[in-house]
C-alpha cells in the first residue's frame, strides 16, 4: 500500500466527488482475459514474418495501427520506407507530467530455418513454451506495451502523463528506417520524459526468478583498425617488414591486453547489488573489482574474465579483434594487412584517448590504429537510479517477482541509444528468462528462441505496474 498523506486524501475525495469507483478503488484488469488477448496478439505477431533483412516491418505495423484504430486509440504510421514503417500511438493524459514511452522493436534477426525444431515464423505452443523468432527479441516487449495501451484505454485509467507506444523496425541493423528516423524526423509524436524498451529482464535460474534487471545505460560501439604496412617482395625471401607478422603481434597484444577498470553508477550498484544476492564463493569477486586494493581488483577480474566474461567487458572499454585479412597469394609477401576490433566503449569514453593507450599496448610504428569516424549511435544520458522511473519499476519488480531489482549497463547496443540522446530517460526490462536458456540454443539470436507462457503474462503484469504507477493520474501530489 500506498503512504497516504493528508494532501492526498484531499485529492481522493475531490475525485471521488466526480467519479467514485474510479477514485476510490482503480479497477483492475480481468487478469485471465488479458492472458487470452496477450497470448492472440504475441501469436500473431510472432507469425509476420519480418526477419531483417529485409525487415517488412510494415506488416506487423499495420496489425499494430488495426488493433488500435479499433480500440479508438489514436495511432500513426510512420515510414521512411513504406515496407519498413513504424507506428506511434497515444493516450492522453492531463499534462501534469511529462511523457511516457513504451517501446519494442519490431523486426527480428534472420533465421537459418533448418535448426529450428518448430517453424521460426509459426509461434508453436510446446509444454508451457511459445516458439518463434523474436519470442524474446522483441515481440515480448511489443506485445506487452500493447496490452498496456489496451487496458489503459478500456478501464479508462486517468493519466496525468501521455502514455506513448512506439513500434520500431529496423533496430537490428538498420536504424535509419526506425528509431534513427522517428527521433530526427518525428520527436514531437514521441518526445517523453521516460522511455521503457528491451535491454533488461529478469533471470531464472533452476526455475526461481532470482533479480531482474533494469537497463540504465549501455556501452557505444565504435570500430578500430588496425593496418600494418612493410615492403612487398618474394616470399622466398623473409623480411623482417612483414605486414602479416607486425600485424599478428599487434593483434595478440590486444588481445591479451584488458584496459583499465572503470566504473560508474549502475555498475557499482550492479555489482554491490549483485553480490548481496549471490553465494559467497561468487560473490567475493563481484565485491572484489569494488575494492580500492588494486591486487584484490585484479584478481577478481581475472576470475570474471574466465568464468563470466559479459562482467568483465562490463568494466571497461573491451576491444575484440573479429576480422583478420591480409595477402593473397603464398609466394607474395604483401605490402599491407589489416584487422577489425569490435570495440565497445564505456558511455564516458573518449575515443582518441583509448586508440592513443592501444597504439601504446602495440608498441609498433608499422601498425596504425586508426578509429572509426563516429559511433554508429549516439551518445546518451545515463538514466537516474533516483529517478521517479527507476523507484516505480524496483517497486514492480518487488510487487510482480518479489526479487530484487539491479541496474545494469548493457554490453550490447539497443534504441535507447537515440532516446537518450534526446533526453529522454530510459529504462530496459524485459520478462524472466531461464539463466539455462542461453547456452541451451533458445535465447535471442539462437537458432531458437522461445518463452515461457506463464512469463509472458507476467511480464505483462509487470508492465502494467510499472506504466501505472508512473503515469495513473490519482498518485499522490508531491507536497510542496
Ligand atoms: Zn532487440
Amino acid at each position: 500500500m500506498r503512504h497516504v498523506s493528508l494532501g492526498t486524501l484531499a485529492i481522493v475525495v475531490a475525485l471521488a466527488a466526480t467519479s467514485p469507483a474510479r477514485a476510490q478503488s482503480p479497477r483492475q484488469p480481468n487478469w485471465a482475459d488479458v492472458e487470452r488477448e496477450t497470448l492472440e496478439h504475441f501469436q500473431a505477431l510472432l507469425r509476420l514474418d519480418t526477419r531483417n533483412p529485409p525487415g517488412n516491418e510494415r506488416r506487423a505495423a499495420e496489425y499494430l495501427k488495426a488493433v488500435f484504430d479499433r480500440e479508438g486509440i489514436p495511432a500513426q504510421i510512420l515510414a521512411l520506407d513504406s515496407s519498413r514503417a513504424n507506428v506511434v500511438a497515444r493516450l492522453k493524459g492531463t499534462g501534469r507530467k511529462r511523457p511516457l514511452l513504451i517501446m519494442g522493436h519490431t523486426d527480428v534477426v534472420t533465421v537459418d530455418t533448418t535448426k529450428w525444431t518448430h517453424p521460426p515464423f509459426a509461434a508453436t505452443r510446446d509444454s508451457g513454451y511459445v516458439y518463434g523468432r523474436g519470442a524474446v527479441d522483441d515481440k515480448d516487449n511489443v506485445t506487452a506495451g500493447l496490452m498496456t495501451m489496451l487496458l489503459l484505454k478500456r478501464l479508462n485509467v486517468p493519466l496525468d502523463r501521455d502514455v506513448i507506444f512506439l513500434a520500431e523496425s529496423g533496430e537490428e541493423g538498420n536504424t535509419r528506417v526506425g528509431i534513427g528516423f522517428v527521433t530526427e524526423q518525428h520527436l514531437p509524436e514521441i518526445e517523453a520524459e521516460y522511455c521503457l524498451a528491451e535491454g533488461g529482464g529478469a533471470t531464472r535460474i533452476g526455475g526461481q526468478v532470482k533479480y531482474s534487471t533494469i537497463q540504465t545505460l549501455e556501452k557505444r560501439g565504435r570500430g578500430i583498425e588496425l593496418i600494418a604496412r612493410g615492403v612487398a617482395g618474394h616470399g622466398s625471401v623473409p623480411l623482417a617488414s612483414n605486414a602479416i607478422v607486425h600485424l599478428a603481434g599487434a593483434v595478440a597484444r590486444v588481445g591479451a591486453w584488458r584496459p583499465e577498470i572503470r566504473l560508474n553508477e549502475t555498475t557499482r550498484a550492479y555489482f554491490e547489488r549483485l553480490a548481496a544476492i549471490s553465494p559467497p564463493d561468487v560473490a567475493q569477486h563481484y565485491r572484489g573489482v569494488l575494492s580500492a586494493d588494486s591486487a584484490v581488483r585484479r584478481a577478481a577480474d581475472d576470475w570474471l574474465y574466465e568464468h563470466e566474461p559479459r562482467h568483465s567487458s562490463m568494466l571497461r572499454t573491451s576491444a575484440s579483434p573479429n576480422v583478420i585479412a591480409g595477402g593473397y597469394r603464398s609466394n607474395v609477401i604483401p605490402s599491407e594487412a589489416r584487422a577489425t576490433l569490435d570495440v565497445r566503449m564505456l558511455p564516458d569514453e573518449d575515443a582518441d584517448r583509448f586508440a592513443e593507450e592501444m597504439r601504446k599496448v602495440i608498441n609498433d610504428p608499422a601498425v596504425e590504429v586508426r578509429v572509426s569516424p563516429s559511433f554508429g549511435r549516439p551518445t546518451g544520458v545515463e538514466s537516474r537510479l533516483d529517478s521517479e522511473a527507476f523507484k516505480a519499476l524496483e517497486a514492480s519488480v518487488r510487487r510482480v517477482y518479489n526479487v530484487p531489482a539491479i541496474p545494469v549497463m548493457g554490453t550490447g547496443a539497443t534504441d535507447m541509444s537515440f532516446t537518450r540522446a534526446k533526453g529522454i530517460q530510459c529504462f530496459g526490462i524485459g520478462p524472466a528468462i531461464d539463466m539455462e536458456d542461453g547456452p541451451r540454443g533458445f535465447g535471442a539470436h539462437s537458432d531458437q528462441e522461445r518463452i515461457l507462457e506463464s512469463e509472458l503474462h507476467r511480464f505483462v503484469r509487470f508492465n502494467w505496474e510499472a506504466v501505472t504507477s508512473l503515469a495513473r493520474g490519482e498518485r499522490p501530489r508531491a507536497m510542496n
